[in-house]
């Protein structure tokens, strides 16, 4: 097996051969401790008949795991500086592809459809670029890529933010939108020691998985996860004055919306906070019907 990518010294010397530097706006942080990328690349439940999408491949630390593992991986890398870095580590790969691009900017089913046409099993494992995770899961989410799974890196602040519970600190639209259509867990947390350089927060590896089905049936998604993040514009406000400063740029009806809520038998002075994603279903759905009326 080749030598890892991913120790202290060889990093060091592929960035010094190839005069790289860091850019911060882009959220390069390099992982240098093959311990944590083995643990990584465990919990995606690679076979060789399955494939990869990796986001910022970097100089390769994650990416060559990957393809010892995978069938194929296909990498989005935004900064062209790193092709020829990645020419050279990955040379003894022959499953790697790399596309520069954002991530952000590719159209997603179609890589899939181009990539892995006949595959079973496409997953995303990354180490995230921090300042676009957010964008990066609700992309693959919202656009429905047929993916199994991510394991991804990320600030452990955003991934306590989509794992968290009704009645939590940490419970918002995100672990809203995020629970629909996935089973969430974090695998493990992840100190700053093994980046280089160091990121500013604390780490965490999450495992999203695909659920086989909603937790509850809804008229239209997009309306559900707007009733979610109009719900939470001030937690410490009840629904109802939430909803009726959010929905509808403000134009909502108090009528419709109480309507709404006696339709479901749920008290409108609750907060947000307390609602499962069942019940945020429930509410999207009658308030759907009361806005149509209108
Ligand atoms: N995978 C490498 C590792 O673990 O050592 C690097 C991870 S680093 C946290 C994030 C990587 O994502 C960087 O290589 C960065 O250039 C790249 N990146 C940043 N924004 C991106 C975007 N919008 N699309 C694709 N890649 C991006």
């Amino acid at each position: 097996m080749n030598k890892d990518i991913a120790t202290p010294n060889r990093t060091k010397e592929i960035l010094e051969k190839h005069g790289f530097s860091f850019k911060k706006s882009l959220g390069q942080n390099f992982l240098i401790d093959p311990n944590i990328l083995r643990n990584i690349v465990s919990h995606a439940d690679l076979t060789d008949q399955t494939g990869v999408i990796e986001i910022g491949p970097g100089i390769g630390a994650l990416t060559e795991h990957l393809a010892r593992s995978a069938k194929k991986v296909v990498a989005f890398e935004i900064d062209g500086r790193l092709l020829p870095v990645l020419e050279d580590t990955l040379s003894p790969y022959n499953n790697v592809e790399i596309i520069n691009q954002d991530v952000l900017e590719a159209d997603l089913n179609k890589v899939v459809e181009e990539q892995f046409s006949g595959y079973d099993d496409v997953v995303v494992v990354a180490n995230l670029p921090y300042y676009v995770t957010t964008p990066i899961i609700m992309k693959f989410l919202l656009g429905k890529v047929p993916i199994r799974a991510m394991v991804i890196m990320m600030q452990k602040e955003v991934a306590d933010r989509i794992t968290a519970s009704p009645s939590t600190k940490a419970y918002g639209s995100l672990s809203i939108a995020v629970q629909y259509y996935m089973d969430a867990e974090v695998s493990m947390i992840v100190p700053k020691t093994v980046f280089v350089p160091q990121p500013n927060v604390e780490s965490a590896v999450l495992k999203l998985t695909k659920k086989a089905e909603a937790p509850v049936e809804v008229i239209d998604e997009d309306f559900l996860f707007e009733v979610a993040r109009g719900s939470f514009v001030q937690r410490r406000k009840t629904l109802l004055n939430n909803l009726q400063s959010s929905m509808r740029d403000g134009k909502a009806k108090k009528e419709q919306i109480l309507e709404a809520f006696e339709q479901i038998g749920m008290d409108p002075g609750r907060r947000g906070e307390t609602l499962s994603i069942e019940e945020f279903g429930k509410l999207a759905n009658a308030l759907h019907g009361e806005f149509k009326k209108a």
